[in-house]
């Protein structure tokens, strides 16, 4: 089984170049989650997306997809604090 990388800032996994940011496989971060200079969205931005997509994919309400998508982010490295 091939893993793949996944997105430090919302944990989805990148199986083809393109979904790298700025298409590059060595970014850290998805197309979703960077703008079209290859820099990370606001946290804010970010999570709001996330919810949606929880909340469509899974067909939950919003406040069980805020608190699904708030216990993933603890634990993605983007939004670790500065050491
Ligand atoms: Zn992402």
């Amino acid at each position: 089984m091939v893993s793949f990388p996944r997105c430090e800032a919302c944990g989805m996994p990148m199986s083809h170049p393109s979904q790298h940011g700025n298409g590059d496989t060595g970014h850290p971060y998805c197309l979703y989650c960077t703008d079209t200079a290859g820099q990370l969205r606001p946290r804010s931005e970010i999570r709001e997306g996330m919810i949606h997509y929880v909340m469509k994919s899974e067909n939950w309400t919003r406040d069980k997809a805020e608190a699904e998508v708030d216990r993933q982010m603890i634990h993605l490295p983007a939004w670790q604090p500065a050491h």
